[in-house]
């Protein structure tokens, strides 16, 4: 395969910073399996901005991963955004002990692949990063998620560990299993913490879901399925993008009312504003003010 020039490169990030505006996405992560073995970084997970969401601090993200025109490209399950998933369907085809096609490295090629997204204040850790950006997103896959629902599971939460206030940091413990990094040490510091008032008063959250891979048309999808079975090339720029899902809400609906504003699980039917329900307020305000001008 011919090498890539540089003109066709710095013509690829030229693609990768003008098209759909959600490139820019990757500087908004704390890349925290940057992190030396033998390491713990400390972060604290935030609510979502979106209430509605059900995991209220995190999202679960699906992928597949193709190999077109010779690149790993990760394009979205549509069985994220509720349709049938192509890519899904030939996993399990090659997964059926019955099909005469039958090949389980295929169907694991092919298999989605699950991760979570959440956003965090990055407390501690030995990974450069820019402190400047409070709010970070951070994307990890079972292993940590794992550890996650075991705490849930354990009932040694008080509250909810993305309140601000009476919440727990989490410390990513990052250790060696054979050749590969390990989490699975990881897990929530056993005190109950609150964030400084100075630091909530800076917050400003993240709608998780609008990180997730953006959708690709059915049509994209399955064209570019047919170049990694066959190796066909796909015409790059902006027709073979993937298209990002449009329309961002804008930053959320307008300010809710106090009393329908109680997603969090633990919810004790106090009518105060949560620190969280405050915020979340705070910023739909900011966001009509936007509007406005
Ligand atoms: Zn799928």
């Amino acid at each position: 395969m011919a090498k890539r020039s540089l003109a066709d490169l710095a013509s690829a990030f030229e693609q990768k910073t003008t098209s759909g505006g959600g490139d820019q996405n990757w500087k908004k992560f704390f890349n925290f399996w940057k992190a030396p073995t033998d390491s713990t970084s400390v972060v604290r997970f935030l609510p979502d901005l979106d209430e509605d969401n059900p995991m209220g601090f995190l999202v679960e993200n699906l992928t597949h991963e193709l190999v077109v025109n010779g690149k790993r490209e990760k394009v979205a399950c549509l069985r994220m955004y509720g349709e049938d998933c192509p890519i899904c369907a030939l996993s399990q085809k090659y997964y059926d002990e019955k099909d005469p096609d039958h090949n389980e490295a295929l169907g694991k090629k092919y298999y989605r692949k699950k991760s979570y997204i959440g956003q965090v204040l990055v407390l501690e850790t030995p990974v450069e990063h820019d402190a400047e950006q409070l709010v970070k997103l951070i994307d990890f896959g079972p292993a940590v998620f794992n550890q996650i629902q075991a705490a849930f599971k354990s009932g040694d939460l008080e509250e909810p560990p993305y309140e601000l206030k009476g919440g727990y940091n989490f410390r990513i413990k990052k250790t060696k299993s054979g050749e590969y990094a390990s989490y699975t040490t990881s897990n929530f510091s056993p005190k109950q913490t609150d964030v400084a008032d100075d630091v909530i008063e800076a917050i400003e959250l993240y709608d998780l879901k609008t990180f997730r891979t953006p959708k690709t048309s059915r049509e994209q999808l399955e064209t570019l399925l047919i170049a990694d079975q066959t190796g066909a090339s796909v015409p790059s720029g902006d027709d073979a993008a993937p298209a990002p899902a449009k329309a961002r809400p804008a930053a959320a609906a307008p300010a809710p009312a106090a009393e329908d504003a109680a997603p969090a699980p633990a919810a004790d039917g106090t009518k105060k504003l949560s620190v969280v329900e405050q915020l979340r307020l705070r910023q739909a305000q900011k966001a009509a003010a936007a509007d406005a001008e």
